[in-house]
């Protein structure tokens, strides 16, 4: 097994996650396997119980792993399937070390950072990077690992202490560290300033950590003589400064990499010249070229409660851009704060009341992602009863489809007070309940997660014929809470279709409208297995919904998708 190391310099949010994942991409063009590590120094034992509003989006694996959403990126770019124990975090490290003291196995040792978290951490690595990732046997070739964070954090410091052990008992060879850095332009002069850079290759030499490329993270392509600084003062040859400016979509960060030669210098120190072939990135140039001369858009209304915070729902903005793309359209995203929907925000804040209601009524489809917690339901609601009475396409998720059962319970049959026992445990309708295999107890870990398989109750559905008509689909979840087993006649019966159930059959899984062009609830996450030359089939459908074209679509006619 072969190693690359990517850490970051000076500030953080320097893109290193798509650094490291375009560097994945570049080494697979060139005919290698890879597969893909991300350290998290803090201590929570996974992204579990973080919250989307300060952290981002909670990243599922199939496996059921909640992990960071930098993973999403690696699965994306790299086109791999990760499992939960390729994100490491301090938390995981020290309870695998805490259990090994509780079950006597260091025989009496004093228990040390020093050698045995560090020790924790190497094996981790080393035995985790030998999974396939990539549906094919065997280990895959080179591991990509990105460190979280800045070096210096006082919280990787056994992260950089156990890299800097591994890379001397693998040997120059096996080992290529990356370091992303910030080249910042100040004053009136508009200079390229080296200094933060060559503060923290120091700070990386002084851990007993040499870089052997840069990664230089700049607004503008670097000077030649901001280069040849880097490299004087750095330690790194100046054909290993690689330069990533500002680039129209991070598509085209595999291509930079390529274009200056990124591949040579890591192929070269892992000694992997001879083994690998010239990088094959035909289709990573289409789709960046294509993404960048896009004319026509289609309005997608998010209605959500985390949407100060786009990454809250990155896979879901993600998987909405591969299905656009797919469709040769750019997407144009309306963020919209359910709160804003609803009716006590007319009298409280009037203005963004019925700027969020002008929005939502200009917007060609509607999309209610997941969530947790009571804030903005009402929103949520009166936002898919908008798409249900006006034939607007809707697509619910996870939280998104049980507004949709609460929403049709409330207005079809009459039921006043249906709701989801998550947003009131006294309803006399509860349609959505807590399902019986949850804890109250623990938050971490404890919810329905994870692929698990759908089947098609019949093939005369759009969802089916979406997923090419094939028997059952593997999707992933999160969700506590479920469709009560007992209102489905009802629901049915008043028109609302549960066209995909779990194998026990009491399980609803999709919903449909069939008497509406695109009304469709899954309680699954489409959007952890979209990828950009993939895109989700309800993803896909929701856009050509929108946009007119599913019945030609559907009919077998793929026009331009
Ligand atoms: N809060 C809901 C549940 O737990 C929905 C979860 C989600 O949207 N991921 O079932």
């Amino acid at each position: 097994m072969k190693y690359v190391l990517v850490t970051g310099g000076v500030v953080s949010g320097l893109g290193k996650g798509v650094t490291a994942s375009s560097i994945g991409v570049v080494l697979r063009a060139c005919g290698l396997r890879v597969t893909c590590i991300k350290i998290d120094p803090y201590l929570n034992t996974d992204a579990g119980t973080m919250s989307p509003f300060e952290h981002g989006e909670v990243f599922v694996l199939d496996d059921g792993g909640e992990v960071d959403l930098d993973l999403g990126n690696y699965e994306r770019f790299v086109d791999v399937t990760l499992t939960r124990d390729n994100n490491i975090t301090t938390g995981k490290i020290y309870q695998s070390v805490l259990d090994k003291e509780r079950r006597g196995d260091y025989l009496g040792k004093t228990v040390q950072v020093v050698p045995h978290i560090t020790d924790a951490i190497r094996n981790w690595i080393e035995s985790v990077s030998v999974i396939p990732v990539d549906g094919k046997e065997g280990p895959a070739d080179v591991c990509v690992i990105e460190l979280g964070g800045t070096v210096g954090d006082i919280e990787s410091m056994p992260f950089i202490e156990a890299l800097r052990q591994l890379s001397f008992s693998v040997g120059q060879e096996k080992f290529c560290l990356i370091h992303v850095s910030l080249i910042p332009v100040l004053g009136v002069v508009g200079e390229q300033k080296t200094k933060p850079t060559q503060h923290s290759v120091r700070e990386l030499r002084a851990l007993g950590l040499t870089p052997h490329l840069l990664a230089c993270r700049s607004a503008q392509p670097l000077l030649e003589n901001t280069k040849q600084k880097l490299s004087q003062f750095c330690h790194v040859a100046a054909g290993n400064i690689l330069n990533i400016h500002d680039v129209p979509n991070i598509w085209h960060i595999p291509l930079l990499l390529r274009n200056q030669n990124a591949h040579r210098s890591i192929l070269q120190q892992l000694n992997l010249l001879s083994i690998a072939t010239p990088p094959d990135l035909k289709d990573w140039t289409k789709m960046a070229e294509t993404y960048d001369n896009l004319t026509n858009s289609v309005r997608i209304a998010m209605v959500g409660k985390y949407v100060g915070l786009t990454d809250s729902y990155l896979s879901v903005v993600k998987a909405l851009l591969h299905a656009c793309i797919a469709c040769s359209l750019k997407p144009e995203i309306d963020w919209i704060a359910a709160s804003d929907l609803e009716d006590d925000s007319a009298k409280l804040t009037p203005e963004a009341h019925a700027a969020a209601w002008k929005t939502l009524r200009n917007a060609a489809c509607v999309l209610v992602p997941g969530g947790f917690g009571d804030r903005g339901v009402r929103g949520m609601i009166l936002a898919a009863k908008y798409a249900r009475e006006n034939n607007v396409p809707y697509l619910g998720i996870c939280l998104g489809m049980q507004i949709s059962v609460i929403e049709f319970a409330r207005a079809v049959l009459g039921l006043e007070r249906a709701d989801s026992t998550e947003f009131d445990a006294q309803t006399p309708n509860p349609v959505v309940i807590f399902m019986p295999e949850g804890s109250r107890t623990h938050m971490g870990s404890t919810m329905r997660l994870g692929s698990r398989r759908t089947l098609f109750q019949t093939p005369d559905c759009i969802t089916s014929k979406l997923y090419k008509n094939s028997e059952y689909v593997d999707e992933r979840h999160r969700h506590r809470y479920e469709v009560n087993p007992d209102v489905i006649g009802s629901l049915e019966e008043a028109g609302l279709k549960f066209v995909g159930k779990d194998d026990s059959g009491r399980r609803m899984e999709i919903l449909e409208l069939p008497s509406h062009p695109f009304y469709v609830g899954v309680q699954f996450h489409p959007e952890f297995k979209s990828r950009p030359r993939r895109p989700s089939a309800l993803f896909l459908g929701l856009i050509l919904a929108a946009t007119g074209q599913l019945e030609t679509y559907l009919r077998g006619n793929q026009s331009n998708c």
